[in-house]
């Protein structure tokens, strides 16, 4: 017995107890995204809690293949419960801020988001008994119980008769009156419930989907036919072709150096998936309706594993919107970019890649820095600086200790003790020139400039953090004389010899 729950940057309030209430209850719960995924999952119930339809106005009205497959299933009977933010959804319209966008269309009515709360804090609930799974009493007499609610929405032009599954003792509900509108086998109101002792509602709503699944009364496998409306209702605004992948860079930070290309592709995008490394001033660019998903931290600390960014590349792409894919600098130097585009070439999509100012142009530009010189630098290396699983860095130091040569280093600012000390055990001076660039070519940039053998100190004195770009060779020099325009900070460190 499958529930199909929304869980996704507009939908995702459920209280933990109640989701494993549910799933003691027996339902296993499948996640499905209203911004992306086309249709349901297979299930035999739906839940849709609070959340934030009103910040994805265009990308939830864009979706119109989702819209019209949760309508047909509800109008063919699915059970569905839905609160607040879900109960929006499933109005005819949602406004905000002056903006009108189309919902499921479900209840008949428009949901408005105003500035101020319409019902807030506690509310008492009494069971009309309309409900799809009312709670009964011993006594044959109507339930009551205490719930929450906290919506800045209203319904509007309601039409035609509705039916209400609760009358409110004490809130606001839909009208001061009621709350919980039914229709068919959805239950749809503001209030929030909690699964407790006085009100086990997981219970009964598991209980009500199981028997109409038994009942043969209802249930999605596959495509849900479609009687009502025939082959119009699916009509979607993404072609049912599988369309291309941009695997985008960002560049290092300033917005003003992202290619025209990029810029081009980011206001065009339906979906841009970024990763940790872009910008706040280079997110400004993604306009507001456009759909951001964030595949850097999946919780705190934890990032998305690269597997899972892949699959949703792949998912995304299928569902035929225009996807871009947001990388730091360049997505072919130390991005992954090759990886990601490696999977969507076996998975049999296309793509195309947009190359990006990486951090070792960009922020050398900054910071004064040419990366060569004729007669002092006559080739650039750029290193990836972090250890794979705890080991010692793999590199060749004999080859990097060059004193003709600049050595630029991604993903170093950890190491920086062991890169200094196994550079000048390869023979390179100890006073060679060395620079750290912090968040280059944003407003924050900072930069110090030191020698090899202080650099580690330098770095630690001056609390440097990531992104963190190391350059080290005879052309930092240059930056005291062509350093245009960021703040250098000193380190305090006497030089050594
Ligand atoms: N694809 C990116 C690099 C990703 S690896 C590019 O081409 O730039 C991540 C590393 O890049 C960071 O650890 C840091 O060393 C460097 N980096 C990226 N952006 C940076 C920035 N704005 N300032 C300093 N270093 C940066």
């Amino acid at each position: 017995m499958r529930i199909a729950i929304a869980r996704d940057s507009a939908f995702g309030f459920y209280y933990p107890g109640d989701l494993e209430a549910l799933e003691a209850a027996g339902a296993e719960l499948v996640a499905f995204d209203t911004l992306i995924d086309r249709r349901l999952p297979e299930a035999d119930g739906l839940f849709i809690g609070g959340g934030f339809p009103e910040s994805h106005l265009k990308a939830l009205e864009a979706n119109v293949s989702m819209r019209t497959h949760i309508r047909d299933a509800i109008e063919m009977g699915m059970p569905a419960y839905a609160e607040c933010g879900g109960l929006m959804y499933l109005a005819r319209s949602l406004s905000w801020r002056g903006e009108k966008r189309k919902m499921a269309g479900v209840i008949p009515a428009d949901a408005v988001m105003h500035s101020r709360p319409q019902g807030r804090g506690y509310t008492r609930l009494r069971e009309t008994g309309k409900g799809p799974w009312p709670m009964r009493t011993e006594g044959g007499g109507r339930a009551e119980f205490a719930a929450h609610e906290f919506h800045y929405s209203s319904l509007e032009n309601i039409s035609g008769p509705v039916e209400f599954a609760y009358e409110v003792v004490r809130g606001v509900g839909v009208d001061g009156e009621h709350d919980g509108i039914v229709y068919k086998n959805l239950l749809a109101g503001f209030a929030h419930l909690r699964d407790t002792e006085a009100n086990r509602w997981t219970g009964r709503f598991v209980n009500f989907v199981r028997a109409t699944r038994e009942s043969g009364a209802y249930r999605i496998s596959g495509p849900v036919a479609n009687q009502q409306d025939g082959a119009k209702a699916n009509v979607s605004p993404w072609p049912d072709q599988v369309s291309r992948v941009y695997l985008v860079g960002a560049g290092p930070g300033d917005p003003a150096l992202l290619t025209v290309r990029a810029r081009h592709l980011i206001e065009e995008a339906d979906i841009v998936v970024y990763d940790r490394l872009v910008s706040d001033e280079i997110l400004a660019v993604i306009p507001p309706g456009t759909t951001r998903l964030f595949a850097g931290k999946a919780a705190r600390d934890h990032f998305m594993p690269q597997d899972e960014v892949n699959e949703l590349l792949v998912r995304l792409a299928r569902s035929g919107r225009r996807v871009v894919r947001l990388k730091g600098g360049d997505p072919f130097i130390f991005g992954r970019g090759s990886e990601e585009a490696l999977n969507l070439a076996e998975h049999g999509i296309s793509f195309e890649v947009v190359p990006g100012i990486t951090a070792s142009t960009g922020c050398t530009a900054r910071a004064g820095i040419p990366l060569t010189h004729r007669g002092v630098s006559r080739s650039v290396t750029f290193i990836a600086g972090h250890r794979q699983d705890g080991q010692d860095l793999d590199l060749n130091w004999k080859a990097l200790a060059d004193t003709k040569s600049t050595l630029v280093i991604y993903m170093g600012l950890s190491n920086t003790g062991e890169i200094s000390r196994q550079l000048i055990a390869a023979g390179l001076p100890g006073f060679t020139p060395a620079a750290a660039i912090e968040r280059g070519t944003t407003p924050e940039q900072r930069t110090v400039i030191t020698t090899v053998a202080d650099l580690p100190d330098c770095v630690k004195n001056e609390k440097f953090q990531a992104p963190t770009l190391l350059v080290i060779g005879e052309v930092v020099n240059f930056s005291e004389n062509l350093n245009w325009a960021s703040a250098v900070v000193g380190c305090g460190l006497e030089a050594h010899g």
